[in-house]
């Protein structure tokens, strides 16, 4: 099941504070039998077996590995996810050629609880950050797909209390 093709789209976070994009690139085959494989080759940062996915943790950003799609919560341009992708797409046809040395590793993490985001955030469902309420933002934090500071109207101190929480899972 190597992976051979995707199809990537951007996206960028409407709000001011946000410099960086979002990349989702869609696989043309189903990898969720070489998700517990790389889990234990890459160091997964989380693994969540339903539905499958697999965060990784690279320098300044989360790449979550889903069945039919990989996701980059910031990349700068184009370049860069190109890089990140094909550089995942090397170790992924590895691992998986190679998956009859090596041990799945089907350990689930824990995740953060939403509530205890939720009640850090302004609760008025603006929409600014691009979710349609505050819940959904904070769903979308709890899976790393989401960055705390793309709400607008979050002050500092509940920023960094944010950041702090789900940086310990
Ligand atoms: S999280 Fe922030 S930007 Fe998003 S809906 Fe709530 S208040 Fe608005």
């Amino acid at each position: 099941m190597p992976i051979i093709r995707y199809r990537k789209e951007f996206c960028r976070p409407p709000n001011s504070r946000s410099e960086h994009l979002r990349c989702v690139a869609y696989l043309d085959t189903d990898i969720s039998d070489l998700l517990p494989y790389l889990n234990r080759t890459l160091n997964g940062h989380q693994y969540f077996t339903d539905p499958p996915a697999l965060t990784l943790k690279l320098p300044g950003k989360l790449v979550t590995l889903h069945a039919n799609d990989i996701s980059i919560n910031i990349v700068h341009d184009e370049f860069e996810a190109d890089t990140i992708l094909e550089w995942l797409k090397e170790k992924a046809n590895d691992t998986w050629n190679r998956r009859h040395e090596i041990q799945p590793k089907f350990a689930v993490a824990s995740k953060p609880r939403v509530l205890n985001v939720l009640r850090l955030l302004p609760k008025t469902n603006c929409g600014k950050c691009g979710y349609s309420t505050c819940m959904v933002f904070a769903v979308m934090i709890c899976e790393h797909a989401a960055l705390p500071h793309d709400c607008l109207f979050l002050d500092d101190t509940h920023l960094k209390e944010i950041d702090e929480y789900i940086g310990r899972f």
